[in-house]
């Protein structure tokens, strides 16, 4: 029998993130995940929008796709849509995924697409030198905001949550919550829906003010007593300024898009859906 460990999932392609990026803390969440799920490479699918985490896929042995800015969660849909037998990932950064890509995130949760979306936060757009990103702290000073920033950051977390997501988590790319990590990857892997996962990964070469130093400080693991189901205990949490909770926040279980898309299916078949009947009569 085969055995897998996390070498099993190693790309041809080596990491070309600076030394110290958040970022490989994700990558190998992912390659222990893998192995411990004992998940055939084949069965996966990753795919990614641009920026510095968009590479990941280069650097994972499995099926990827680097695909254009901000539109990693439509061309996701497709390929589990198409294929609902893989385990599909989107990875992604806030500016690809909270900017441009923005529009897609509330289609792709409140379909309940059943796939992993892994966003990989650092509080700035690293590919391009560290411009400010929809989740910069306010006032943060950058090459585009030398003054400061005006606006207030998004909150991932209270989106998903509000967008319908049915499974809702944060994750620190840090190695003190390495391992917490790997298993929030493992039970998204395990939830049947749309499971989000925001992950604090710092870009250790532009972000002076989101370090693993400050977040060191201000993370904090989620109540055992928390209630996973309770969506308005899960916002109230995720809503918490003083320190970033890690862990679930919210679980539940609804019908997910693909099965929906069988029943439809059953249902069309049974009133005589004629493709041939159709096609003569529009062409
Ligand atoms: S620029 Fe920042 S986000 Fe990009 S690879 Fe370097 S440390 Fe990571």
């Amino acid at each position: 029998m085969k055995r897998y460990t996390p070498l099993n999932y190693i790309g041809r392609n080596k990491p070309v993130w600076c030394a110290g990026c958040g970022d490989y803390g994700v990558l190998t969440a992912l390659f222990n995940a893998f192995s411990q799920k004992e998940i055939d490479a084949k069965n996966v699918a990753i795919i990614s929008g641009i920026g510095c985490s968009g590479r990941l896929p280069d650097f994972i042995k499995a099926y990827g796709f680097h695909g254009a800015h901000g539109r990693a969660l439509p061309i996701a849909i497709g390929v589990k849509v198409a294929n609902p037998s893989l385990n599909v990932f989107v990875v992604g950064g806030d500016g690809d995924g909270l900017s441009i890509g923005a529009g897609h995130f509330p289609h792709a949760a409140r379909k309940n697409i059943d796939m992993t979306y892994i966003l990989m936060d650092n509080s700035l757009f690293g590919m391009t030198k560290g411009q400010f990103s929809p989740t910069s702290p306010c006032k943060f000073e950058s090459g585009s905001s030398p003054y400061g920033t005006l606006e207030e950051p998004m909150n991932p977390i209270v989106l998903s949550l509000i967008y319908g997501s049915t499974f809702v988590a944060r994750g620190y790319s840090g190695p003190s919550k390495l391992n917490d990590l790997i298993n929030l990857i493992r039970e998204a892997m395990e939830h049947k829906g749309f499971s989000f996962i925001h992950v604090l990964s710092p870009c250790i070469t532009y972000n002076r003010v989101v370090t693993f130093q400050s977040l060191n400080a201000q993370v904090v693991d989620i109540d055992e007593k928390h209630e996973i189901t309770d969506r308005n205990e899960a916002l109230a949490l995720a809503l918490r300024e003083e320190k970033l909770s890690v862990g679930l926040f919210y679980k539940i279980t609804k019908p997910t898009f693909n099965e929906k898309l069988v029943a439809m299916s059953e249902k069309c078949g049974k009133h005589g859906l004629d493709i041939e009947g159709l096609y003569t009569k529009f062409t």
